[in-house]
């Protein structure tokens, strides 16, 4: 988990840099992150909200219905729409970076893989990185720098 990583949008007026290593990576198998990529998954790098430092262009923050009817705020590229981040929960100070967004997405593997119950039968699961059918406890995984940081954002 390299601090300084920078990514961006597909039509190159979004650029951004994470100013810190990510707390923690999840590769999600829900439903709602199905659809949302049109694709079997996302990856989504968890950090501050204040530490993804916009280097270029604007977001358009976009709310979507989810099956949990929790609240979902997608930030979008304003120009091209991709998204880049968003926000689970009403929670604005945690960011959920698309890591598919990096320059180098493979800097940032997954820490835990969630909501397995909905993976898609043809993706096999590496050995040795958590795996839960659906949410998991934070405070049994996560490195304990990174809980003392969602604790000062989050109180
Ligand atoms: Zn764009
Ligand atoms: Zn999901």
């Amino acid at each position: 988990m390299n601090p300084g990583l920078e990514g961006g949008c597909a039509c190159g007026a979004l650029r951004y840099r994470l100013a810190s290593k990510a707390m923690f990576v999840h590769c999600c198998h829900c439903r709602d992150c199905q659809r949302q990529t049109g694709s079997a998954f996302v990856i989504n790098a968890l950090i501050e909200t204040d530490r993804v430092e916009i280097l270029s262009g604007e977001t358009e923050a976009v709310p979507v219905p989810t099956d949990s009817s929790r609240p979902h705020v997608i930030h979008r590229c304003k120009t091209c729409g991709t998204a880049v981040w968003s926000h689970y929960g009403g929670n604005q100070p945690l960011a959920f970076v698309r890591v598919g967004t990096l320059d180098e997405p493979s800097a940032l593997p997954p820490d835990v893989h969630i909501y397995t119950r909905s993976k898609l039968p043809w993706i096999v699961l590496p050995a040795g990185v958590p795996a839960f059918e659906a949410y998991y406890d934070s405070k049994n995984l996560w490195p304990p720098e990174s809980l003392a940081r969602r604790k000062a954002i989050f109180g």
